[in-house]
């Protein structure tokens, strides 16, 4: 399971930030996970909840924000959004030339005092 690894390289990265800036507690932090990091977010939320014991840490939420995969088509000129990640524009079945999001993991904001 590798969400572990990334959650533990996460947080690690939090309570950096958080002491660098002599805070002493994290409420929240926010991560943007896209539909192919491969990350499934339930088994990053529950790594969380395992590594932020005796951490500065222990009481914070984990806010994770799902990227779905998001497509351009360069033959109709849209944008379209691919659930299934079949990257086949919905409107004339061109393949998509671009993907425009979906890769994302990373950290987007950590609340401190
Ligand atoms: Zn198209």
């Amino acid at each position: 399971m590798h969400e572990v690894g990334i959650m533990q390289n996460t947080l690690a990265m939090a309570i950096a930030k958080a002491e660098a800036t002599g805070a002493t507690r994290i409420h929240q932090l926010q991560l943007q996970v896209g539909a192919l990091s491969g990350v499934v977010p339930e088994a990053l939320q529950f790594a969380f909840e395992t590594l932020r014991q005796n951490t500065i840490a222990a009481e914070a939420l984990l806010d994770v924000e799902f990227i779905p995969a998001t497509c351009w088509c360069g033959a109709c000129r849209s944008e379209f959004q691919s659930p299934d990640l079949l990257f086949e524009c919905p409107k004339c079945g061109t393949l998509a030339s671009e993907l425009r999001r979906g890769r994302e993991l990373h950290l987007k904001s950590v609340e401190v005092s």
